[in-house]
């Protein structure tokens, strides 16, 4: 098949499009011919070997949906012929963590185009457990550019407890967990405020469905207070140091702070009385369960959620795709169309 990989992690311009062994079906895997693939800034940190891949030749990409091509032994309730979506948090399905449903704590936990082979290519194999049903008339671009950004902001919304009526405040929009945090978000029922230092960004995010947005470069936490009356019931972080103050001064008493990744560098300072007497909660996050996935899928085929696409690349121009990802002026998810 062909497929996009990595020989070495110098950088976006290390993919090279070879032709390599299709993948071989284990039990209780099915093989996928995709049809549309995305790319997540994982990507790019994965072509720069941070996170470094776990064997060479590495496949990158975590997000697809296709056909189902072949089937593994001890697969049932899917058909060759289906059209799936994939789920790329990929669990080993035994242990007590898997057990519970609680597959972020498993310790053979992998994430599909980091630990495992991914998504841009003709065929990947995966778990039958990491595919969920495509509905007819399901738009096809949509379904296989959600999986990781979206998947990830549920899980940060359901761990924050956001209900309806909250303030949501997401720093950062534009990026694809941000971005999808904002519309989860509205689809619960919060009124959402925004951050960016881009004020395309926040325009869009303002006709998006946002209440109010802020310029991330400044004292957004007074702004947000000014225009609401009180702080956030929740904030979704992403960005680290260069937005962390202003994001913990954001919240309300007893508010929550849910954090999955640190765009600007890996270490903050909290002032620790601030943090207690205002009894706020911070909370790390990484990826989803099925459960999860499932929920934020239900909310996107409801049409309750939109997935934004900000463009679609053939699958040969994926240098292309890749360099608009980096350039960090895309609005939505980076797709790419494939055969
Ligand atoms: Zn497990």
């Amino acid at each position: 098949m062909r497929a996009w990989v990595l020989n070495e992690t110098n950088g976006p311009e290390s993919f090279t499009l070879e032709d390599v062994p299709t993948p071989k079906l284990e039990y209780g895997e099915v093989l996928i011919r995709l049809e549309v693939s995305a790319l997540n800034h994982l990507d790019l940190w994965v072509s720069r070997g941070r996170p470094a891949p776990h064997h060479f030749p590495h496949i990158a990409g975590a997000d697809g949906t296709g056909e189902i091509e072949a089937i593994g032994e001890g697969v049932t309730g899917i058909a060759i012929g289906d059209a799936v979506t994939i789920n790329p948090s990929v669990s080993c399905g035994k242990c007590a963590a898997c057990l519970a449903g609680d597959t972020p704590y498993c310790r053979s936990y992998g994430i599909l185009g980091e630990h495992l082979n991914g998504t841009l290519a003709e065929y990947v194999v995966v778990p039958a457990r990491n595919v969920v049903p495509r509905p007819a008339g399901m738009d096809v671009t949509a379904a296989g550019s959600y999986g990781l950004a979206y998947g990830t902001a549920m899980r940060m919304l359901r761990r924050t407890r956001l209900r309806s009526g909250d303030v949501l405040l997401v720093v950062g929009v534009g990026g694809g967990v941000s971005g999808a945090a904002q519309l989860i978000g509205q689809a619960m029922g919060a009124d959402v405020y925004v951050t960016s230092r881009s004020p395309d960004k926040i325009a869009d995010a303002l006709e998006m469905g946002a209440t109010g947005g802020f310029d991330s470069s400044e004292e957004f936490a007074g702004e947000l207070k000014k225009s609401v009356g009180r702080g956030a019931d929740v904030v979704i972080e992403t960005v680290g140091p260069a937005t962390w103050n202003q994001s913990i001064r954001s919240l309300d008493p007893g508010g929550r702070l849910a954090i999955c990744g640190s765009a600007s560098g890996p270490k903050v300072e909290i002032s620790v009385p601030y943090l207690f007497f205002k009894q706020l909660e911070v909370i790390g996050s990484t990826m989803f369960d099925h459960a999860e996935f499932e929920q934020v899928t239900r909310l996107i085929e409801g049409g309750s959620v939109p997935v934004v696409v900000d463009s679609v690349y053939p699958f040969e121009e994926l240098p292309h795709a890749i360099e608009r990802l980096d350039s960090g002026l895309q609005r939505g998810k980076v797709a790419i169309q494939h055969g």
